[in-house]
């Protein structure tokens, strides 16, 4: 159980409904939760002080849609190629060839950047056998995240006209794609296998939904049995909606207007992407309460266009923020994705008030709590909340002048800045130091991901770029 420890005299951006910032706060965690918020101090008695002076404390960045395991499949093996080309000759052949142990791996390497970096929650979208699954979720308990294991599935190949498309630019298509097509019946074998066994584990920290992957390569009976599925056991339901023109219509449709046809959309439904949209498809989503979930730095990675955030958010959607595969990005860092999500949109719509920090701070934690589920319990600091919380050392010259929290924070920040993390109130950053893994073993799992990659890249046949 989390300890009773007292922040005094930090910057709080409180992120509450009125976007609160105190400029010297202190706050009181007591079993996990935020028990009292002040502004003239607090007489914690016994409890552990952590002096805040020159620092902010914020709500802990929610990452809403990832893809953990293609760490080790970064540095340069996945740049500068199309979505198709990426996907089916360095991600999928490369997945292909990780072993348990590369894909607990992965998780290590993550949380170390993610941790480092700020990030406290985390979804994370894997099409992988049951065991890497299993040592996937084990390691996500043991880094101490708040993490949801979404387990992703297709059931059908590109076929038609969406095959022939991508044939014209993959050289390689149907040599080394895998299928790692599954069935109706083992898609519902390996969720509940895995709902069963680890959703709910360490005090409801991890969670485990369903991932249909992309639309169009799910039968939409199926689609709507899973989604029933995890409706009856309080489940989300993790998806990719409308990231490539070539995948922006099933059956003739737009894919927000066919979803919304079987009647997939829903609060239930976390759907990453959403960049070709219409305003008729911006409205069914908002109407429905769907989740979604913008990733800024992996739509330009890979050349796959600009969603219409700031339209979404003229809705009322309450947009969500994530880094997507750590092979399309290639950082996991949360700072960038607010950073880049900030210029991106005023770049495109040459327009310098077309997003704003404050609504994009919004998107990185209390809309990424809302699209966990999760809203009543994290993504702001307020009392009888979880204590999900970062402190960043504000003191650096590029943090100078401050005026505008937000602001400083989205445009100034690197994530560097974090020197303390919570989860629950259990640290897992302190001072710079983090608390689970000693700087031994985080050399080891630099020098151990450089290994498994290149043994991995063996393994697959990748081609690495300049050999
Ligand atoms: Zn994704």
């Amino acid at each position: 159980m989390a300890g009773r420890f007292v922040i005094e005299n930090a910057c709080v951006l409180t992120q509450n409904e009125e976007r609160e910032v105190i400029p010297r706060g202190s706050v009181l965690v007591e079993d996990g939760r935020v028990a009292e918020i002040s502004e003239s101090g607090i007489n914690a008695g016994a409890a552990e002080v952590i002096d805040g002076e020159g620092m902010a404390l914020i709500p802990g960045l929610v990452n809403a849609h990832s893809h953990i395991m293609c760490i080790l499949l970064r540095g340069g093996l996945g740049a500068d190629r199309r979505l198709m080309d990426w996907r089916l000759n360095v991600m999928a052949p490369g997945q292909v060839a990780y072993t348990p142990e590369d894909a607990a791996l992965s998780v290590k390497l993550f949380a170390c950047e993610a941790i480092r970096s700020g990030t406290t929650a985390v979804v994370t979208n894997e099409r992988i056998p049951v065991p890497l699954a299993e040592a996937m979720i084990e390691a996500m308990d043991d880094s101490g995240m708040r993490s949801v294991f979404a387990l992703c599935f297709n059931e059908m190949s590109p076929s038609g006209k969406l095959a022939e498309r991508a044939h014209s630019h993959i050289a390689a298509w149907g040599k080394t794609f895998p299928p790692s097509l599954k069935t109706r019946d083992e898609v519902f074998e390996e969720t509940s296998h895995l709902v069963d066994k680890y959703h709910g584990r360490s005090g409801g920290r991890v969670l485990v939904w369903p991932g249909p992957n992309i639309p169009v390569y799910v039968k939409p009976e199926t689609f709507r049995e899973v989604d029933e599925w995890a409706g009856e056991r309080g489940l989300r339901v993790s998806t990719h909606v409308s990231e490539d023109p070539m995948e922006s219509e099933v059956g003739g449709l737009p894919v927000v207007q066919h979803l919304a046809a079987w009647g997939l959309l829903s609060e239930r439904l976390v759907a990453g992407h959403c960049i070709h949209l219409s305003e008729e498809d911006i409205r069914l989503l908002k109407e429905s309460g769907a989740q979604v979930v913008h990733l800024p730095s992996s739509n330009m990675y890979l050349g796959s266009g600009v969603s219409p955030v700031p339209r979404m958010l003229g809705y009322g959607i309450p947009v969500a923020l994530g880094t997507d595969n750590a092979n399309c990005n290639d950082l996991v860092n949360m700072f960038w994705e607010i950073r880049l999500a900030c210029l991106l949109h005023k770049g495109v719509q040459q327009d310098p008030a077309a997003i704003t920090a404050q609504q994009v701070l919004d998107m990185a934690t209390r809309n990424g709590a809302r699209a966990l589920g999760l809203e009543e319990e994290i993504g702001s600091i307020e009392v009888g909340k979880r204590a999900d919380m970062i402190l960043l050392d504000m003191s650096g010259p590029h943090m100078h002048p401050n005026h505008h929290l937000p602001s400083v924070l989205a445009y100034q920040a690197h994530g560097t800045e974090v020197r303390w993390v919570w989860v629950e109130g259990e640290p897992l950053m302190e001072a710079g130091r983090l608390s689970k893994i000693s700087e031994d073993e985080e050399r080891t799992i630099r020098e151990e991901a450089q290994a498994a990659s290149a043994a991995i890249v063996e393994r697959a046949g990748l081609i690495v770029p300049g050999t």
